[in-house]
C-alpha cells in the first residue's frame, strides 16, 4: 500500500543471483514492503515471492542482537570490544602455534563486493594463511574452473537479454522455475511472444521439463555421453561453424575424436534418453541461427562436472553461437553475490580475475596493497582441505561467516565433528542458527537492507544494495567486523576505508585493464542506470552486454587465470576433448537408488531466512523424499508415510512425496533443512547426512546430486 510508506530506496534483491531491480518501502525508518522495480532490465517489473517477502526478515524476532561467547555449555554476553579482542587472540595464538595455516575462513555468497575484497585482503595480504574458501564452492565452482579452462576466465559470456533473441533455448542441469523465478519468467514470455523452443535436459520432470518443447530425461549423472553425443550429430551432421571453429578455437580434432565414442544409440544406452531424441535435440540447437544454454547446479554438483561445463562450451564454440546476440553458454549463479565473488577470489583467485600462480599477477596485488611475499604463490585450500586440517589438528580457528555449513556441507556426521574440534567463530543474522551450535564465538551481523554494497549477478551486472534501516541490537555489518578485527591485528593502515563506496574505489583500480575492468562504475551510475555489466572501463559510456564479441579470447598466460594449468593457443578458445568415466563405483546392491538433492521455490539455501517468514515457510515447512510411484508400491510406501533414507554416510527419517516427477530408480530430497535440533541425533532430516564428500576433482566441488541410498518404510 503506497500510503503506508514514507518512501522506496532503490536497491537489489539479495537472494538468487538473478538480481532483480525492487524498491524497499521505508516508514519511520523501518522497512515495510517491497515493490518490483519497472525500469530494471533484469525483471521487467516483476519479483517472486521471495523477493516481495525480502523485507520481512529484517526485523524478525530471532535477529542476533549481541556477542556471545563460550562458558562451558553456555553462549553468554559479551562487548563488541571483548568479541572483537578474543577473536584477535585466538588468530595471534593460532598463528604462534600452528602458523597461517592454523587458520581458516569460511563465508557465504551473499556478502557484499566490498566485504568479499576487505575478507580477502586480510586472509591473503595480512594474516598469509592458505585457508579461505566461501560456499560458493558448493554452487558454482566447476561452472568458474569450466569457464576458465574453455575461454581463459571465468566469466558468463552472454546475458538475460540472449534469452529474448535466442530461438532455441537448451537448460541443461537447471530448473530455473524454481530457482531463478524472473529467469523462467522472461522465457515462458518468449515462448508466448515469438515461440522459442525449449529443450530441456533433466532427470526430473521438473515444470520447465513438463512445458518444454523436448524433454531428455536423462539418468543421473549422465551428462557427459549427452553433451558429447549432441557434439556428435552436430559434427556429422555438418551443422558447424566452420569460419568460427578456424579463426578462433583450438582443439577441435581431438574433440571430434572424442565424440566418436558416443552416437546416439551408444548414449542412449549410457544416458536413458531416446536416441530419436539426442538427434531431434541437436537439430533444434544446429539448425538454429541463435540458442542459449542455461546450467547450474544439475551440471555443478554432478558428476564430471568441470568436463560437462567445458563440452557445453564447446558445444557453442563449434557452432558459432558465441559472442553475438541470443548465442551464449550461460551459467546461472545459485547466490546474489557469487559472481562478486569470484571476481575477487573465487577458484582461489586474486582480485581482477587474477591467478596467484603467476609471479606478475600476485606481484601486482601485491605492490598495491604493500604487502610484497606476503601473497602465496597458490591457490588458497577448499573447504573440504581446510576440514581435513582441523581433523589432523593443524588447523585451530575457523572463522565461518554468513553460511551455514551445519546444513549445507556434505557429509554432516563428518563436517560437525570438526566444527565441534575446532576454536569456532560464527557471524552471522539469526541465533540460533544450526552452526552457531558448535561456535565458541558468536558475532551478530547486519543484513540486506541494514548495508550498502554491490552484488554481481549472472549477467555480470553490478548492481547496487542499499542501507535502509538499522541493524538491530548491537549487530555490525560484516565490513566494520572484518575492519576492526584487522586493526586489532595491528593491519588498520591497509583498512582505512571509512565506508563501502571507499572499498569499492580502491578495489576497482585492482580491476583496471584486466578483463573485468569496474574502473568505469561508480555508486552514483548504479543508481542512475540501474546496474551495469562489467567490463566497464572508465570513460565506457555502457556496460558490456557480452563478451567475445570479436571471436578473442583472454587465453594468453599474461591475462588468463589458467596460468601455467594447460596449453591455450593464445586468443583463442580451447575444445576439450574430456575422458569419459562411467558412473559403476557409485552403484552398490546396498544402496539402489540414485539419490538427488536439490532445491524448491519456498526456500533458499539452509531456510535461514525463510524458514521464518510465514508466508513461505507455511508451503513446505518440513523435509520430504521424492519417490517414483512403482519404487513407491513395490516398497509399500505411500504419500505422508515415514521413510528411512539410508546411505553409507548416514540416514534420516522424512515424509513420502509419491510422485512421478522423479523416475523409477532415483529419489530426491531438498538440501534446504537442516535438523530440529542440531546437537540431537534421534531424528536427522537434512540432506547432506546422506551425501558424501567426493568432490569433482578439478573444482573441488562436492557431487551431491548423484549419491546412492536405500528406503526402508518406518
Ligand atoms: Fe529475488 Fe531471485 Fe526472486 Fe528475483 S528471482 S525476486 S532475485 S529471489
Amino acid at each position: 500500500n503506497e500510503e503506508t510508506v514514507d518512501s522506496w530506496i532503490y536497491t537489489t534483491c539479495g537472494y538468487c543471483g538473478t538480481g532483480c531491480g525492487l524498491y524497499l518501502g521505508v516508514k519511520k525508518g523501518r522497512a515495510v514492503a517491497v515493490k518490483p522495480n519497472p525500469s530494471s532490465s533484469v525483471n521487467q517489473g516483476q519479483l517472486c515471492l521471495k523477493g516481495i517477502y525480502a523485507w520481512k526478515t529484517l526485523e524478525h524476532p530471532e535477529r542476533a542482537t549481541r556477542p556471545l561467547r563460550r562458558v562451558g555449555e553456555k553462549m553468554v554476553p559479551i562487548t563488541w570490544e571483548e568479541a572483537h579482542e578474543t577473536l584477535a587472540r585466538k588468530i595471534r595464538e593460532a598463528l604462534e602455534q600452528g602458523g597461517p595455516e592454523a587458520i581458516g575462513i569460511y563465508h557465504g555468497g551473499q556478502l557484499t563486493l566490498e566485504e568479499y575484497y576487505a575478507l580477502h585482503k586480510l586472509a591473503k595480504g595480512v594474516l598469509g594463511t592458505p585457508n579461505i574458501d566461501a560456499n560458493t564452492r558448493l554452487c558454482m565452482a566447476s561452472t568458474s574452473m569450466g569457464y576458465i579452462r574453455s575461454f581463459g576466465i571465468d566469466a558468463p559470456p552472454g546475458c538475460y537479454e540472449d534469452l529474448d533473441t535466442a530461438e532455441v533455448i537448451f537448460i541443461l542441469g537447471a530448473n530455473p522455475a524454481e530457482m531463478h523465478p524472473q529467469v523462467w519468467q522472461r522465457i515462458l514470455r518468449n515462448r508466448q511472444r515469438k515461440g522459442t523452443k525449449l529443450i530441456v535436459a533433466d532427470p526430473r520432470l521438473t515444470l520447465p521439463a513438463s512445458v518444454a518443447d523436448l524433454h531428455l530425461r536423462l539418468r543421473c549423472g549422465s551428462n557427459i555421453p549427452l553433451v558429447y553425443s549432441i557434439i556428435y550429430v552436430l559434427i556429422r551432421e555438418n551443422l558447424l561453424d566452420w569460419g568460427f571453429i578456424t579463426k578462433a578455437t583450438a582443439g577441435f580434432e581431438d574433440l571430434k575424436v572424442a565424440a566418436q565414442d558416443f552416437p546416439p544409440e551408444v548414449a542412449q544406452e549410457l544416458t536413458g534418453v531416446p536416441a530419436r531424441d539426442i538427434i531431434q535435440a541437436a537439430h533444434l540447437f544446429g539448425r538454429a541461427a541463435t540458442a542459449v544454454t542455461l546450467f547450474c547446479q544439475g551440471v555443478n554438483q554432478s558428476l564430471q562436472a568441470v568436463d560437462t561445463v567445458t563440452l557445453i562450451n564447446s558445444l557453442h564454440l563449434i557452432t558459432g553461437k558465441i559472442g553475438r546476440p541470443g548465442c551464449a553458454p550461460l551459467s546461472l549463479t545459485g547466490q546474489s553475490s557469487s559472481l562478486s565473488m569470484r571476481e575477487i577470489g573465487g577458484a582461489g583467485s586474486l582480485p581482477g580475475l587474477r591467478n596467484p600462480k603467476n609471479p606478475r599477477h600476485r606481484h601486482e596485488v601485491a605492490r598495491f596493497w604493500g604487502v610484497e611475499e606476503k601473497i602465496l604463490p597458490q591457490h588458497t585450500n577448499d573447504i573440504h582441505t581446510m576440514l581435513e586440517l582441523i581433523d589432523a589438528g593443524r588447523l585451530r580457528v575457523l572463522w565461518v561467516i554468513g553460511t551455514n555449513p551445519a546444513v549445507s556441507l556434505p557429509d554432516q556426521q563428518y563436517v560437525r565433528r570438526q566444527l565441534e574440534r575446532v576454536f569456532l567463530v560464527v557471524q552471522d543474522i539469526f541465533y540460533p542458527l544450526e552452526t552457531a551450535y558448535y561456535a565458541d564465538l558468536f558475532l551478530p551481523a547486519a543484513q540486506w537492507g541494514e548495508k550498502t554494497g554491490t552484488i554481481t549477478n549472472s549477467e555480470r551486472r553490478v548492481n547496487l544494495v542499499q542501507k535502509v534501516t538499522q541493524p538491530p541490537g548491537k549487530a555490525q555489518d560484516d565490513l566494520t567486523i572484518i575492519c576492526q578485527v584487522a586493526r586489532n591485528l595491528g593491519a588498520g593502515r591497509l583498512f582505512p576505508w571509512p565506508g563501502p563506496e571507499e572499498v569499492f574505489n580502491e578495489l576497482k583500480e585492482l580491476t583496471r585493464h584486466r578483463p573485468n575492468d569496474l574502473t568505469g562504475i561508480t555508486y552514483n551510475r548504479l543508481k542512475a542506470e540501474g546496474g551495469i555489466q562489467w567490463p566497464c572501463p572508465e570513460g565506457a559510456k555502457t556496460g558490456t552486454a557480452r563478451l567475445y564479441t570479436d571471436g578473442f579470447f583472454p587465453t594468453d598466460p599474461a591475462v588468463s587465470q589458467a596460468y601455467g594449468e594447460f596449453n591455450a593457443n593464445p586468443g583463442r578458445a580451447k575444445l576439450w576433448a574430456v575422458p569419459y568415466h562411467p558412473p559403476s563405483p557409485f552403484k552398490d546392491p546396498d544402496y539402489p537408488f540414485w539419490l538427488n538433492t536439490g532445491r524448491v521455490i519456498e526456500h533458499y539455501h539452509t531456510r535461514t531466512k525463510t524458514k521464518r517468514i510465514l508466508e513461505l515457510n507455511v508451503l513446505i515447512p518440513q523435509p520430504f523424499v521424492e519417490i517414483n510411484p512403482q519404487d513407491a508400491a513395490a516398497l509399500g510406501i505411500k504419500e505422508g508415510d515415514w521413510v528411512k533414507v539410508v546411505s553409507r554416510q548416514g540416514w534420516v527419517k522424512v515424509r513420502a512425496r509419491v510422485t512421478p516427477v522423479v523416475s523409477k530408480g532415483e529419489v530426491f530430497l531438498p538440501f534446504h533443512f537442516g535438523d530440529l535440533d542440531p546437537g540431537e541425533r534421534q531424528q536427522p532430516q537434512a540432506a547432506n547426512h546422506l551425501t558424501s564428500r567426493i568432490t569433482d576433482p578439478i573444482s573441488r566441488q562436492p557431487l551431491t546430486k548423484v549419491g546412492t541410498c536405500r528406503l526402508e518404510k518406518i
